[in-house]
Order: C-alpha cells, then structure tokens, then sequence
C-alpha cells in the first residue's frame, strides 16, 4: 500500500473511531442513559461530533486524499482503495461546502423547531410549529444552494441521504406507481376487512422478545456481535460490523410492535453484520444508503416476514409460544390479520398497500415547499386534500396530519423517499434472488434462511459504502431502481388474499 494511502486510512481510521463512540453514547442515551445525565450528555455528543467534523474537514485530509488518488491509479472501479477515495472524496466536498455559520444556525433554528414541534404536535396547534418551519425551510433552501445542483433545488437535499438518487427519477417512479396504488386501496377498501382481533390479545411481553430473538436468530442475526434492548423509538446502530444494536418496544394487547420491529431492524442489522471486514474503520463501513438499508429491513419484515410460506414454518412455535391465545386458532386467520390492508391516517401504523401513498404525498409537499410552489402556511390544507385523495379518508386534526412526523422539525426535509424508495428496492432486489436461489420459496417454507442470507451478503452486505443505490441494483438486477418489480409483488400478494385485483 502506498504511504499516503496508509496515512489516509490511518486518519479516516480515527475519524470512524471518534464516530462509533458517538454512536455508542447515542445508543446508551435512548436505552439505559439515567435521565439526569442528559445535560452532560449533550457536552459529550457536542464535543465528539466537533472532533470528528474538525478532523474530517480539515485541509490536511484533503492534501492525503488528492495523494492517495496519484497512489491508487489504475485500479479497478470496483476495487476497495479506488472505492475508498471516490466515496470520502465525496463525502469530504459536501462536508466542506457547508459554511460553519449555516451548520451552525442549522443547529440553532432545528433545536428550537424540535421543541415548537413537540408542543403544535402535543396540542394540535400548527401555527406553534409554522414560524419555526419557515425557518427551517429557508436554511434547507440555503443548504441546497450551498451544495450546488444542476436540474432541481432539491437533488441536493435527497443526495444526502440517498447519493446519486435525482429528483425526477424518483418523481417519475413515485408518479408511474401512484395510480394504481390508489385503485388498489379503492378496491381493498371496498372488500370485506380481514378481523385482525387475533393479534390484539393479551401477549406476554417478555414471551414476545424471547420469540421475536429466538426468530432472528433463525434469520441468521448473530448474538454474540450484537444485542437487543428497549428503547421509545426503535432503531438498530452499528457501531462496527462486531457489535450492532438493535432496540425494539412491546405492546402487551398488540403483537405487531414487537415482532414485526424486530424482524424490521434485525434487516439492518444483518447488512450491518454483513459489511466485509477491511472496510472497517474506513468510514465505507456502513450502509450504501437509507434506502438500500430499508430495502434490507423490509425485506425480512415484510417479503420474508408477512409471508405465508414463512408462516408454514413458524406458526406452529408461535402458537407453542402463545397458546392460550393462538392454540386453536388456524394459520390462515393469522396470516390475513398480519396482512390487513386498511386506509389510516398515521405513515408508521401503514400497511404494504398504503405506506409508499403517505411518502409520495410528503415527496411532493417537499419538492414544491423548496422550489417555492406553495407556502409553508398552505402544508396543513394541502396535506388532507392529498391523504383524502390518496387514500379516501380525512384527518380530523393536524396531530393526525400534517403535523404526526418529526422529520421536517430536524431539519430533514429529504428523508422522506428513503422509505420508499427502499420498500420498491426491496422487491426489485428479491425478485432476482428468487431467479438467483433455485427452490427459495421452499427453502424459506421449511426455515432455512441462509440462502437468502448469503446471496444478500455476497450482493449488498460486503460491499458497504462501495455503490450508489442505482450501482447496486444494475450490478445485482440489470436495471437501476423501477416500481415495476413492488407493483407485481403487491397484486400477487393481496390478489391472494382480497380476490382478483388490477
Ligand atoms: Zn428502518
């Protein structure tokens, strides 16, 4: 290895050191943090993520990288160093881009929106929470204008969290989707609801940790490089591909929570897991993206998951976990309730059919909020126009609509189309394993996952930061991101389940 080379991963080496601290302490404050030491908790987060901003931005790591890059010529695109330079390149121009005094202020007006969101949140009040949005929003605007873009204001702000992601690529998709959900959730709507009472019972919460581990498990999450905890918001940080924490929370009357986190976050978890050992410390150790990242957590809550083939296999040790509430009861009934398709006005409690219509409706207030098309003052009018329009349904107050994410209070207008774009990520990358894996549907029928599991690893998991999303999807399926692959998985399933759909 060249020396400049060596001394750039020495430098970003402790730069990923100083990060995973970070993420350690964060992870203690939502889980085991005693509430007294919030204040001081706030000095160590400060004082860490200045260190490694400092660290990260200074010329020197760019005098290293410009040396390196002369030292890794010639190398194959794909190859580890040629990745690591393109990929912290990046990563250091846009983190160099950003004045300290818009960072700064940024923290300042976000801090101050956070605690306004939390009281229009609590008392229904939008106009709490206006003044401090149209701040935000004019710093957001500030920031893409920093950033720089070529066709829309708003490429920057979605390369943030999905790199290489534009505007109207996802604009085209979410459009070419959008019908035929909205027939789809007319049609559902219109037939007889699944009763999903059965998973509404009185469930023992330690008995549902110790099943939902037991379940991950089986997925392959390996226990002795990671844990579960409780925590408020569940989440999953991996501080090094050795040690990934995921947390979840438990319902007593509602079996989703529990069980369906669980599966989602141990998704993340294993692409944690997963990401090959010499990328560590590199600061490629992590996912490519949010949407690739969900794409991995919807993949083993819901395609594996909800499905009814792994039910075939696991049924039966829930219902010898359960069975007081589940004994007699068929498999069948079980599956449709997990499955319910119902219209509801909250994103997080949304089923497969209707979550990507809460995104798109957020995609396309973002999109018109910071090219100027429509005014913050106008969000909470607009809003119920667009859930009643989407999904036939109205809020009856802002906590119900507009006003339900915290999202936009942290300044993370552009987050939004991950969870999305991860959903349809999901499905499309599944599909070809289903041509890559002979016989996975059975495979999974009779609770073997690790064909699964490898092909993800040796697809997605190992190659970390290396690749855009689009890079990964035409490396892995032929073609960049498309909304064909979501549609068909969709029909197939609720056709299934509530009669012919188109
Ligand atoms: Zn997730």
């Amino acid at each position: 290895m060249g020396q400049k080379l060596a001394a750039l991963k020495e430098r970003l080496g402790t730069i990923s050191d100083i990060n995973s601290s970070l993420a350690m302490i964060s992870w203690d404050q939502e889980t085991y943090m005693p509430p007294g030491a919030a204040k001081f908790r706030g000095y160590q987060l400060a004082t860490l993520g200045r260190l490694s901003h400092e660290l990260f931005t200074a010329d020197e790591t760019g005098t290293l990288l410009d040396a390196a890059a002369k030292e890794v010529k010639g190398l194959d695109y794909d190859s580890d160093d040629a990745s690591l330079i393109r990929i912290v390149k990046r990563d250091y121009e846009l983190a160099r881009k950003l004045p300290s005094s818009l960072v700064a202020e940024f923290a300042q007006v976000t801090t101050a929106a956070k605690e306004a969101w939390k009281e229009a949140y609590h008392t229904s009040k939008f106009s709490t929470f206006q003044p401090h949005l149209e701040k935000v929003l004019a710093l957001t605007i500030k920031k893409a204008e920093a950033y720089g873009y070529k066709d829309h204001i708003y490429d920057p702000l979605l390369d943030e969290y999905e790199p290489g992601m534009k505007t109207a690529h996802v604009s085209k998709i979410f459009s070419d989707l959008k019908p035929h959900l909205v027939s789809l959730v007319e049609q559902i709507s219109e037939r007889a609801p699944s009763d999903d009472s059965c998973i509404h019972l009185d469930f023992d919460e330690q008995a549902q940790l110790k099943f939902g581990n037991e379940t991950i498990a089986e997925f392959g999450f390996d226990f002795k490089r990671g844990r579960q905890d409780l925590s408020h918001h569940p989440f999953c940080s991996g501080f090094t591909s050795d040690d990934v924490r995921l947390t979840t929370r438990v319902e007593r009357d509602f079996l989703s929570p529990c069980l369906f986190g669980l599966f989602h976050e141990c998704g993340h978890g294993l692409y944690e897991q997963g990401v090959r050992e010499n990328l560590a410390r590199t600061l490629l150790a992590d996912g490519t993206s949010l949407g690739v990242h969900e794409s991995q957590s919807r993949m083993w809550e819901n395609i594996v998951g909800r499905s009814r083939g792994f039910w075939k296999f696991c049924y039966p040790k829930i219902q010898k976990a359960f069975p007081a509430q589940l004994k007699s009861l068929p498999m069948e009934t079980f599956y449709r309730a997990i499955n319910r398709v119902k219209p509801s006005l909250i994103r997080v409690e949304a089923d497969e059919v209707t979550y990507n219509l809460h995104i798109m409706l957020r995609f396309e207030l973002e999109t018109q909020m910071v090219s100027g098309k429509i005014a913050v003052k106008d969000l909470p009018k607009l809003w119920n126009a667009k859930v009643e329009e989407y999904l036939g349904i109205k809020p009856s107050n802002d906590t119900e609509g507009v006003l339900q994410d915290i999202h936009w209070s942290m300044g993370g207008i552009g987050y939004f189309s991950t969870y999305a774009l991860g959903n349809l990520m999901s499905a499309q990358l599944y599909e070809r394993a289903q041509k890559d894996i002979s016989g996975l549907g059975k495979q999974i029928e009779s609770g073997k996952f690790d064909g699964l599991l490898s092909w993800l690893r040796k697809k997605i998991h190992v190659h970390g930061r290396k690749f855009t999303a689009n890079e990964l999807l035409e490396r892995v399926t032929g073609e960049p991101l498309q909304s064909r692959s979501y549609l068909n998985y969709i029909k197939t399933k609720f056709s299934d389940i509530y009669g012919e759909l188109d």
